[in-house]
């Protein structure tokens, strides 16, 4: 391979310039001119691109977003569009795709693999964690610390005012920010969408801390969760607020609400992070070196693998019940 394309796609974040430096970088030792295209599949479309140098990449490994900038493509939904991408893909001699992304990118990349014959390799980046084949998602560590750093400072304000804190997690199909968070964090209550919880078992849960003599209270909610807290009196009736309400006519206890909303995408990644993400970036070009494509980079047990992307996006990955249990035992 003497020509590869690397972009990123889907939602940002934090360690997807870590992830591009590794790639151009191991592919420019690796002999291979790397092209970087901009704003995810829009970018191919479009042909908007630049041959990378490693001077390229330098001074981006501790910043958060993406350079490249992403998009989401309607375009590339249509057989049409990927035969343009694939089209103008192979009109510059690339035959080789690293995609830095997250579910719904990496089912495109499948596509353009099969139908276009671009041999690809994904990346996963996203703060949700929830593609399957690796431990971790590139973006997860940094965002887990981001919702602590904030629930220290809440934490702060709850045991000076004694108050009951309901803070806001993205996460709308998947809770593993909000669970490892909220185990880091020291959270009295944890909801995910995977365990919908009912307002009576939070409500005993709070009764049962305050009997004990606990001032305050830190409850962790995923923004998806489902439960018999909702009522539609509200605009805003988000579940943080739902919550809010709920504790408050049935226990008389006012509550305040935190959403943290984008600020969890963003930041310098960790450290954690930064190594992930150089790894699998380089790890990816090298897979694409021995002629492996269709397969997304992973971490498991600290070791890299490559899983079929097929398989990845089938293996839904599973909350871990340790941690749910512990941080119910730990928060009593
Ligand atoms: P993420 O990669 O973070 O999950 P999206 O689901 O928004 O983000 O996907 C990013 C882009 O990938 C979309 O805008 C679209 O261009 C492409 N994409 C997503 N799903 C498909 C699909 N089923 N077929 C073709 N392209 C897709």
């Amino acid at each position: 391979m003497k020509k590869i394309g690397v972009m990123t796609s889907g939602g940002d974040a934090p360690g997807m310039n870590a992830a591009l430096r590794a790639i151009v970088r191991n592919g420019i030792y690796r002999g291979i001119e790397v092209y970087a295209f901009q704003h995810g599949f829009q970018g191919l479309i479009n042909r908007k691109f630049s041959r990378m140098q490693r001077g390229s990449v330098a001074d981006i490994i501790q910043r958060g977003g993406t350079i490249l900038q992403t998009a989401r493509c309607e375009e590339f939904k249509t057989e049409e569009g990927r035969a343009k991408a694939g089209k103008n893909l192979r009109d510059l001699g690339i035959s080789g795709l690293i995609i830095i992304g997250g579910d719904g990118s990496f089912r495109g990349g499948e596509l353009l693999q099969k139908e276009q014959g671009i041999e690809v390799v994904g990346v996963p980046a996203t703060i949700d964690n929830d593609i399957g084949g690796t431990d971790f998602c590139i973006g997860f560590d940094t965002a887990v610390n981001t919702v602590i750093d904030a629930v220290n400072k809440i934490r702060d304000t709850a045991t000076s005012h004694e108050r009951i804190f309901v803070v806001e997690i993205m996460g709308r199909e998947r809770g593993f920010l909000a669970l490892y968070a909220g185990l880091a964090a020291g959270a009295e209550s944890i909801l995910i969408p995977e365990r919908p919880t009912s307002l009576k078992d939070i409500c005993e849960k709070l009764e049962h801390g305050f009997k004990r003599g606990k001032k305050h209270s830190i409850i962790m909610v995923a923004e998806g969760v489902g439960g018999d807290f909702y009522t539609n009196r509200d605009l805003r009736n988000t579940p943080a607020f739902a919550l809010s309400e709920a504790i408050r006519d049935t226990m008389g206890h006012e509550t305040r609400v935190i959403v943290l909303g984008h600020l969890q995408r963003g930041g310098a990644p960790s450290a954690r992070d930064r190594i992930l993400a150089s790894r699998m970036g380089a790890f990816a070009v090298d897979l694409l070196c021995e002629g492996k494509s269709g397969v997304m980079t992973g971490m498991v047990h600290e070791k890299m693998v490559a899983t079929p992307i097929k398989k990845a996006l089938e293996q839904e990955p599973e909350i871990n019940e340790e941690i749910l249990q512990l941080s119910h035992i730990l928060s009593l």
